[in-house]
């Protein structure tokens, strides 16, 4: 195992989309109330883009990037994830779908704190039957790339928030996936540290290949984007 382009590898047919969302509903009942989490959302998200979604707190970025990795379903409309709709398959087929094509990064970059920098990239396949030393040497090639070869073996505790989100992002990267999607990656980071980390993931995906949808309220994330989508109040504005 190497660190490959995985846009070459992917069997996606020429033309189409990593990511299509059309006609996109999220409905939340709360007593007599119903709360709009998306409003008819449509978007399209095309190999190697790094879109942005801009909006104020509450505006639906999260329940975008959710039901396009999956881990919640709209209540209405379609998602096509690299060209398969995701509304005519299972919950199974979907999380190995997810599994063979996604990775994600979250604000609080959920590592596991006992583990170190390495195992925590690991982590995704550890459980998988792959080659241990291949697998490993994945990781570091990936710890390396995000510019951590000198924290390998920290845990979590002993490394800078902006450290962590790199482990995060290496993380990510570890199945070869086609996207990532990324919940306001910068929000727990100063604004140095935060575009430090945002020019990290824009220039490793691109390395590699790999799309990025990351949502944020912070301008300077956008400013790396290649593309930034407006939202509020569940709708997408402008592109
Ligand atoms: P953002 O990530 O932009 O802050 P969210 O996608 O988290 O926005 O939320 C969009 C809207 O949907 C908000 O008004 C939020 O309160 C509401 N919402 C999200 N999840 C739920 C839920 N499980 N139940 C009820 N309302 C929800
Ligand atoms: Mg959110």
């Amino acid at each position: 195992m190497t660190i490959t382009s995985s846009a070459a590898e992917s069997t996606l047919a020429p033309g189409a989309a990593v990511v299509r969302v059309t006609d996109a509903w999220k409905l939340h009942k709360l007593g007599d109330e119903v709360v709009k989490a998306l409003v008819n959302v449509s978007l399209e998200v095309h190999p190697g883009e790094f879109v942005c979604l801009m909006g104020p707190s509450g505006s639906g970025k999260s329940t975008l990037l959710n039901i396009i990795g999956g881990l919640d379903r709209p209540t209405k409309g379609t998602v096509e994830i690299t060209g398969q709709d995701t509304s005519k398959i299972t919950e199974s087929q979907f999380a190995a779908l997810r599994h063979d094509t996604i990775g994600f990064i979250f604000q609080s970059y959920n590592l596991i704190p006992f583990l170190s920098a390495v195992e925590n990239v690991e982590l995704p396949l550890m459980f998988e039957p792959y080659d241990r030393k291949a697998l490993r040497k994945r990781a570091i090639e990936l710890l390396h790339l995000v510019g951590l070869g000198h924290r390998l073996d920290h845990q979590p505790t002993k490394m800078s928030g902006g450290e962590q989100q790199r482990t995060a992002i290496a993380r990510s990267l570890i199945s070869n996936p086609t996207l990532i999607l990324a919940d306001e990656p910068t929000a727990n980071l100063d604004h140095r540290t935060g575009e430090v980390v945002v020019q990290t993931l824009r220039d490793l995906c691109s390395k590699l290949g790999v799309t990025v949808v990351a949502s944020t309220h912070d301008p300077t994330v956008a400013e790396q984007a290649s593309r930034v989508i407006r939202m509020q109040d569940g709708h997408v504005q402008s592109e």
